[in-house]
C-alpha cells in the first residue's frame, strides 16, 4: 500500500456535514486538506440516507454563501421570516390540535443595521446541504476525497500525526481535524474522555405538504412528551421534528399511514390546510454529550465529535460551522505566521475560543429541554411567563434573535462572509 509523505496539511477523519464545511474552510485559509469518510459519498447522497433539515443560521449561511456553496443550494433553501413559539395542546375531542397562542414571536424584520436584509435564517434538507458542499469539495484544487474508508489508526507524533485507513493505507499530515460524529476515533485514540445522558425522548423526522403557504413561518410547541416543530421548507413543504418517548418514536416511524396521518394532524393542527405527509420517517435517540477537551497535541475536534446536543434549538450543525470558521481563522494565521499548522498556542486558541461559546449554547439548550419538555402546571405557567415577558421585552426579543442566527459574540472573518 502507498504511503502519502506529508502531502497535506490537514487530514479531516469524517466526511459529514461538518467535516466537509471544514474542509472548504481550511482550504479557503490556503491549506491543502484531504478527507477520508467511510460511507461512499454516493450512499450520503441518496434520499434514504438523511431525512433532516437543517435550520441554517443567517451569519452561517453567509459563511456558506464565501465559500461558494449557498449559490449550488440555490432554490433549496428557503428562507425562515419569523418564528413563532408557543404552548401547543394535541387535539382533544373537544379543542382543536395545533399551536397555542404565541408567547414569543421573533421576526426578521425587527432586524438593523447590518444584518436588515437577513432572514432569521435559512432551512435546507440535508441532502442538498451534502450535494452543495460535495460539488464545491470536488471543484477545488487542494482538497482530496477518500471513500469509503475508514480511520481505524491514529499515531500524534512529535512533528507529524499518521492515520491508518481500513484499506491499508496510512496518511499523514501535521494536523489532523476529528469530524466522525458523536464516536469519533481520533477523539478516543488521543484519550479525550467524553460524558452525556439520554433524554428519554426521540426525534421522529418527516416531511409533510400541506395546501397553504407558510410564508416562512417557523413553529415551535411545546407538548407533553417534548417539543414539535414545522420548519419551513421551499415549496409548500414543511420539516417535522417531533419528539416523543422512544416507544412512541420506533412506533411511528414504521405506523400504518392513516394512523400516522390522524396523530399528525391532532397535533399538526390545520392552520396549513390539508396535510400529505411526504416521503419516508426516520427516528433519532436525542442526547447530550460534552467532550473534556477540544484538541490534543496535533489533534482539533469539530462538530459532533466536540459536542452533542438536542435539536430543540436547530443549532448542532450551525455550532460546527462556527467551530469550521473559528478552524480556519486560526491557522490562517498560524500559515501567515511561519508557524507549525498546530501549533500548541493556536491549538489552545482555537479551544479557548470554540469552548466557550459550545458550552454556553449546551447550557441554553438544556435549559430548553427542560423547561420545555415538562407538563407539570406551575412549570408551564412558569415558562409561559417567562416566554411573555422576553416577548415584551424587544431588546432582549431581538438579542435572542440575533444570538440564534449566529449574529453576535467574536465572529470569525468568514461568518461576517470575508475568507479568512
Ligand atoms: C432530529 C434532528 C434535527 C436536527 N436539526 C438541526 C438543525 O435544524 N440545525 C442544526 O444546526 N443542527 C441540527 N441537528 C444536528 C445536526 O444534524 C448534527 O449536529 C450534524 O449532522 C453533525 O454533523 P457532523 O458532520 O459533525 O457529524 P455526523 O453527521 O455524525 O458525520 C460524521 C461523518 O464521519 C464519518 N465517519 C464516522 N466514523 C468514521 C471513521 N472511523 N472513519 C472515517 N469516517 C468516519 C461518517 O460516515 C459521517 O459521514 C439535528 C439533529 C437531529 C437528530
Amino acid at each position: 500500500m502507498r504511503n502519502h509523505d506529508d502531502d497535506f496539511d490537514a487530514i479531516i477523519s469524517g466526511g459529514g456535514l461538518v467535516g466537509l464545511t471544514t474542509a472548504l474552510a481550511l482550504n479557503s485559509a490556503g491549506l491543502n486538506v484531504c478527507v477520508v469518510d467511510a460511507l461512499p459519498f454516493e450512499t450520503q447522497l441518496a434520499e434514504t440516507f438523511d431525512g433532516r433539515s437543517s435550520a441554517i443560521a443567517f451569519a452561517n449561511m453567509r459563511m456558506l454563501r464565501a465559500l461558494g456553496v449557498a449559490d449550488r443550494l440555490s432554490e433549496n433553501k428557503g428562507p425562515i421570516n419569523q418564528i413563532l413559539v408557543s404552548d401547543g395542546r394535541p387535539h382533544d375531542g373537544l379543542r382543536p390540535g395545533g399551536p397555542g397562542p404565541f408567547m414569543l414571536h421573533f421576526d426578521a424584520d425587527e432586524f438593523s443595521g447590518d444584518d436588515a436584509d437577513e432572514p432569521l435564517g435559512w432551512m435546507v434538507e440535508n441532502r442538498h446541504m451534502r450535494m452543495a458542499l460535495l460539488a464545491e469539495a470536488r471543484d477545488r484544487k487542494g482538497i482530496t476525497l477518500i471513500a469509503p474508508v475508514r480511520a481505524q489508526g491514529f499515531d500524534f507524533k512529535e512533528t507529524k500525526a499518521n492515520i491508518t485507513l481500513s484499506d491499508g493505507q496510512v496518511l499523514s499530515a501535521p494536523l489532523i481535524v476529528g469530524a466522525e460524529g458523536r464516536n469519533s476515533p481520533a477523539r478516543q485514540a488521543a484519550g479525550i474522555r467524553s460524558h452525556g445522558w439520554g433524554y428519554g425522548q426521540w426525534g421522529v423526522v418527516a416531511t409533510v405538504a400541506h395546501e397553504q403557504p407558510h410564508h416562512g413561518i417557523a413553529h415551535e410547541y411545546f407538548l407533553p412528551n417534548g417539543p414539535f416543530a414545522i420548519l419551513p421548507l421551499p415549496g409548500n413543504r414543511a420539516s417535522l421534528v417531533w419528539t416523543e418517548t422512544p416507544a412512541a418514536a420506533k412506533y411511528l416511524k414504521t405506523a400504518p399511514e392513516d394512523f400516522f396521518q390522524a396523530e399528525l394532524e391532532r397535533r399538526f393542527g390545520r392552520f396549513l390546510g390539508e396535510l400529505s405527509p411526504a416521503g419516508p420517517r426516520w427516528a433519532y435517540p436525542l442526547t447530550l454529550m460534552v467532550v473534556e477537551k477540544y484538541t490534543a497535541p496535533r489533534l482539533a475536534l469539530v462538530g459532533d465529535a466536540a459536542h452533542g446536543m438536542h435539536p430543540i434549538a436547530g443549532q448542532g450543525f450551525n455550532a460546527g460551522i462556527r467551530d469550521a470558521a473559528a478552524l480556519a481563522d486560526v491557522m490562517a494565521e498560524t500559515v501567515r505566521a511561519g508557524l507549525d499548522i498546530a501549533d500548541p498556542i493556536a491549538l489552545e486558541r482555537y479551544e479557548q475560543w470554540r469552548r466557550f461559546d459550545n458550552t454556553a449554547l449546551l447550557a441554553a439548550t438544556e435549559g430548553f429541554v427542560r423547561l420545555f419538555s415538562n407538563d407539570i402546571a406551575p412549570i408551564r405557567l412558569l415558562r409561559g411567563l417567562g416566554m411573555a415577558a422576553v416577548d415584551k421585552i424587544g431588546p432582549a426579543r431581538r438579542f435572542f434573535a440575533r444570538e440564534a442566527g449566529g449574529g453576535v459574540g467574536a465572529l470569525p472573518n468568514l461568518l461576517q462572509g470575508e475568507l479568512p
